[in-house]
């Protein structure tokens, strides 16, 4: 029997799906949902035998935990294993002040190729679903308690999948629900044009980071493949225009790599495209990934970047590095999935 998976539905749609007739029905179901409840029976305000019928019909969880990695840094990595045996990664990121951020995953693998990235590699399996999405969220509150943000910058690239994910988003900030302030939420993408325009103008409302990596255009081209059909000057104009319409300073990623992107010539480029926008620029030095041709940088050379770009007053931030031991950080995602996957001979 195929069952119904409610974790990325609305309270009305709850009504719908599960045959409710009295519509504060759902708005209950929904509030235990975002408090995390994981089956009917903890619902103590439905009936014994209402909460046996609905038990029969659906599922709070459509995907589960097959393993929890924690790194010494306080990193925590989930491995989530979705309904069809696919797998994806989420992890919890703790920074200095003890904020909590979910890096959820939006895709299982991604399609979009970066030459740099761990998850590029795995090619894209499927996008995935609403609840899969909320559900990755849920998991790690049920880890470590209440999260204070949201950023999409795991698996996947999230703007190929904005359906879902502003499925996900609209349950995630309900008031009945979960109640997420939209302002702690963040969207990470390569860099797909149309997907900026569209959530610049159909929303929601929330923050954008934009993977530059670098403002040369043909080493983007190389390594990042999405540059060939989003060029830069129409990047540049597409992120302009998301800072203005919504009044929100963009973010600008960079993942730097040894001898790459590092020089006083990628220094200069990426100054002129950050200017006359209302950008930030966060720095990411490469973390290694098995098997790729290119080093991490040295201090030094992550240092005279950063100075470059500070001194033509951008606002600089680095991003410190988390989670290595447990393949966590930025662009490792997905090389535990293909050690297990090696493992168990699939
Ligand atoms: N797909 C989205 C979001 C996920 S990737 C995107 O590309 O924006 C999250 C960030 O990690 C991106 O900024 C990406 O450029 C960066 N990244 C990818 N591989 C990396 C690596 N090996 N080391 C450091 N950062 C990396
Ligand atoms: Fe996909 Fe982002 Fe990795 Fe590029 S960096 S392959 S878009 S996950």
């Amino acid at each position: 029997m195929n069952r119904t998976y409610i974790a990325g539905l609305l309270p009305d749609e709850l009504c719908r799906e599960l045959g409710l007739v009295q519509k504060f029905r759902g708005t209950q179901i929904f509030k235990w949902i975002g408090n995390g409840a994981v089956s009917f029976e903890q619902m103590t305000n439905l009936s014994k035998d209402e909460r046996a019928v609905l038990s029969e019909k659906a599922s709070l969880r459509s995907s589960c935990v097959s393993q929890v990695l924690k790194d010494p840094d306080g990193t925590i990595k989930l491995q989530v294993t979705l309904r069809d045996g696919r797998a994806v990664e989420t992890v919890l990121l703790t920074d200095k002040e003890g904020r909590k951020t979910a890096c959820v995953s939006c895709q299982a693998g991604c399609a979009m190729k970066c030459a740099f990235c761990q998850t590029g590699q795995l090619g894209l399996a499927r996008n995935l679903e609403p609840e899969e999405i909320v559900e990755q969220f849920l998991f790690l509150e049920a880890e470590c308690g209440k999260l204070d943000n949201i950023v999409f910058m795991g698996m996947g690239e999230p703007l190929m999948n904005l359906p879902a994910i502003r499925k996900a988003i609209t349950v995630l900030t309900h008031k009945d629900g979960r109640n997420l302030s939209s302002r702690r939420i963040t969207l990470s993408t390569s860099g797909v044009i149309k997907g900026i325009y569209d959530l610049a103008d159909n929303g929601p409302l929330i923050r954008l980071a934009v993977s530059l990596t670098t403002a040369d255009e043909e080493l983007r081209s190389q390594i990042m493949p999405v540059n060939r059909t989003n060029p830069l000057p129409e990047l540049r104009t597409a992120i302009a225009y998301y800072a203005e319409k919504t009044g929100k300073r963009v973010t600008l990623e960079a993942a730097l790599m040894a001898g790459k992107n590092t020089g006083k010539e990628s220094a200069e480029r990426m100054i002129q495209f950050a200017q006359g926008i209302d950008v930030n620029i966060n720095l990411i030095p490469w973390n290694s990934v098995e098997g790729l041709p290119f080093t991490e940088p040295s201090a030094a050379e992550v240092r005279n970047f950063t100075d470059i770009l500070k001194n033509a007053g951008l606002n600089v931030t680095l991003r410190t590095k988390r989670g290595r031991t447990i393949g966590g950080a930025c662009g490792q995602l997905g090389k535990t999935l293909v050690d297990s996957a090696q493992k168990s001979g699939l």
